[in-house]
């Protein structure tokens, strides 16, 4: 079985208590069955406060009930309550993996650190686009399931996407630039191609998804109801050598995810769907850039990371965002292509 990893995935530790926003707040904990059952056997008062902390929602799930948005093992030192008393292997399946992600293809898995958590993102955004890389190892690990895919269709994704990653590490043109150019290619190797078409304006149609979204933070709220209020900016957004740097990293992360996840799908145009995420994340972070007037890299940090936590890491806004890219002309490739071909010093 061969694991594979990117650059920054060994040096991932939780920091805890020195967290910025910590996965403990404001989210969810959906509790394994396992789990559960072991917290049920727990003597003394954790365990009585673990017993009267799960609840089932509305999803049929076991959760941790929240406690003024706070998951209520999330103790005054900012660090976890289960943790400190019964050690490591105790927390639940969530607490453990996150923000670890691993995606099994049954004869190789891919493991990468989401930029939800504010600590993996820091350690994306540290590197260069050409630190970015992917290494490889054996492991003596077995699959379970055979490959549910066609092994040449997953070889042509896979060096598909190699030249994408090629394309977003050459700096020879803007990020914007690259990733234009990466829509385009990936419509070619899908054979699909849309004319463009007269769009509507893209910030307002990425403002009007992310209003019609649920809303997990507090923060994102803020952000949201800040940039849809804002007036119009006398300034072009400032496009620095850091934001275009980003734009590589969070691309070449996001298309980690998502591309060879097509070798599963029926349309061709699933192929191009991990890449109009990726265009749609820029925008947001463009736009969240330019109306709030964020220039440093660690306000632009918060919309990645914040982005990831509210879209990604919701089943029902992923839904929704991929129904939108697959249906909506305001967030088509040539849509994309036109938006930041209009963006002044991009190209
Ligand atoms: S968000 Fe990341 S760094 Fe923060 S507490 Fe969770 S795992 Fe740790």
């Amino acid at each position: 079985m061969r694991e594979i990893y990117p650059s920054h995935y060994a040096a991932f530790h939780c920091i805890a208590g020195a967290c910025p926003d910590s996965c403990c707040k404001e989210w969810e904990i959906v509790v394994d069955t396992a789990s559960a059952e072991r917290y049920r056997s727990v003597s003394g008062t954790l365990g009585e406060r673990l017993r009267q902390a799960m609840i089932t929602d509305a999803d049929g799930d076991i959760v941790f009930q929240e406690h003024n948005s706070r998951c209520p093992f999330w103790n005054a030192q900012q660090l976890c309550d289960i943790h400190g008393e019964l050690g490591e292997d105790a927390l639940c399946e969530t607490c453990r993996l996150f923000p670890r992600i691993t995606q099994d293809y049954g004869d190789f898995i891919e493991f990468d650190i989401s930029p939800a958590c504010p600590e993996a993102a820091r350690l994306l955004f540290s590197m260069t686009p050409k630190q970015w890389q992917l290494t490889e190892r054996s492991s003596p690990a077995m699959t379970e399931e055979p490959p549910e895919y066609a092994a040449a269709n997953m070889r042509r994704l896979q060096e598909q996407r190699q030249a994408l990653f090629f394309r977003l590490q050459d700096d020879s043109a803007s990020a914007c630039a690259q990733l234009s150019a990466c829509l385009t290619l990936a419509e070619q190797w899908a054979g699909v191609s849309q004319e463009p078409a007269a769009v509507p304006c893209m910030e307002e149609s990425v403002l009007s998804f992310l209003r019609s979204c649920e809303v997990l933070t507090s923060d994102w709220k803020q952000m949201l109801e800040q940039a849809a209020n804002a007036p119009e900016p006398e300034n072009l957004l400032a496009y620095t050598p850091a934001l275009d740097q980003e734009i590589r990293l969070f691309t070449m992360d996001m298309l980690y995810r998502y591309y060879l996840r097509a070798a599963y799908a029926e349309t061709p145009e699933a192929e191009i769907l991990p890449l109009q995420m990726a265009a749609f994340s820029v925008c947001v972070v463009l736009l969240y850039s330019r109306r709030l007037g964020f220039h440093t890299a660690e306000q632009r940090l918060r919309i990645w990371q914040l982005f990831v936590k509210e879209i990604e890491y919701d089943e029902n806004n992923l839904e929704e965002l991929e129904w939108q890219l697959e249906t909506n002309a305001a967030f088509s490739p040539a849509a994309f292509r036109a938006y930041f071909a209009s963006l002044g010093g991009v190209q």
